[in-house]
């Protein structure tokens, strides 16, 4: 994952709060942190002021205890005990919704999403069936994976519904180009795809008060290249042609909005931070269409792209990380993939002259 130099980032000069603190970005937009318990250790979750009627928060953090006790010291002390009016999350990844089921129970607040990122946290909380789990063994199989490591990526089903214990049961549809009422200012609803198949981010206007503003979930980050990955349950899928479109769809916002990202810090330069994510995909891409001039399985690709040891929770999201660049690679008629061996796949570039001796 690239990271930006510091100086090329045009970070919100004030300071980082601690985990369950919190500290206004702009008026009534309150930065709050909350732990996680991974290498990334930490979530960015966003409180909008929305005055007699309520906070609107966006995101979650976990589906633990020790998010929950953040929360309830939160609501006292940063929202001053004043009522919740909603619950926005970015997308149905447990970092960000895995609390949403018990906040909105405890708060009585409505949830707002998109249709899909529901659906897709409503069923994955429900648990795996037979036919799933044949699916998931099938493609880290075909991936190449050591037995050590495919032993380990397939102990861990469950890991969802371990962060999310319960998805709120009734839904506020959220859509593109929706306006939804924060005290007297609106928040859009921008679209997007490719980190998830329908986040939301939410955008507002410059005004006298204050400058644009950009909850960009994790769709665009400063310093770390957010994770776009193919999965079992969709394994030829090409999130990479989304989130590309997605990257090229920045440029209709002005490039002097502060974004207000999942992980790291606020931070000005959307337009820069865009063009930087898609050079490092297009990079990768070229890297890997020249690594497959000799066939490749997908693990071995993983280990090209990420030589560093990964633990099993990173092998799942670079493996992914992976088959979404050779996925994009097929789409685009560079690389083949061929079933070889006992079940596993390889990755080969197509020969342009053999293809224009064919025709
Ligand atoms: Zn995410």
């Amino acid at each position: 994952m690239p990271s930006t130099p510091d100086d090329e980032t045009d970070y919100l000069p004030c300071a980082t709060p601690d985990p369950g603190r919190w500290q206004e970005v702009a008026p009534g937009v309150l930065w709050i942190r909350l732990s996680l318990p991974f290498q990334l250790d930490h979530i960015n979750v966003w409180a909008l002021d929305g005055g007699a009627a309520g906070w609107t928060l966006v995101d979650c953090g976990l589906g633990d205890p020790r998010t929950r006790a953040a929360w309830e010291l939160l609501l006292r002390d940063a929202l001053g005990g004043r009522p919740v009016e909603r619950v926005v999350v970015t997308h149905f990844h447990p970092d960000h919704i895995g609390a949403a089921g018990w906040l909105v129970e405890r708060t009585g607040a409505s949830f707002a999403a998109s249709l899909t990122e529901w659906l897709f946290a409503r069923t994955l909380s429900a648990g795996s069936d037979a036919a799933t789990d044949a699916a998931v063994e099938r493609f880290y199989r075909r991936s190449g994976l050591e037995p050590e490591a495919l032993a380990a990526v397939l102990g861990r089903k469950g890991a969802y519904g371990r962060g999310v214990p319960s998805v709120p049961a009734t839904l506020t549809r959220l859509r593109v180009g929706d306006r939804l009422p924060v005290g007297d200012r609106l928040w859009t609803v921008i679209g997007g795809s490719g980190h998830t198949a329908e986040p939301v981010s939410l955008h507002r206007q410059a005004d006298a008060a204050g400058p644009g503003l950009l909850i960009s979930g994790d769709q665009i980050l400063p310093r770390i290249s957010p994770n776009i990955s193919a999965w079992p349950t969709e394994p030829e899928a090409d999130p990479l042609a989304d989130y590309l479109a997605s990257l090229a769809g920045w440029s209709a916002l002005p490039a002097e909005t502060l974004v207000l990202p999942s992980h790291g810090r606020p931070f000005r330069g959307l337009h820069a931070r865009a063009g930087e994510l898609a050079r490092h995909h297009a990079e990768r891409l070229a890297e890997i269409e020249a690594l497959c001039a000799t066939p490749q399985t997908a693990a071995a690709v993983t280990r090209a792209l990420f030589p560093r040891p990964l633990d099993t929770h990173q092998t799942v999201f670079a493996l992914g990380e992976a088959v979404a660049h050779l996925n994009h690679l097929i789409a685009k008629g560079r690389l083949e993939r061929r079933a070889a061996g006992p079940g596993v796949d390889l990755y080969r570039r197509v020969d342009d002259t053999a293809a224009v001796t064919a025709r």
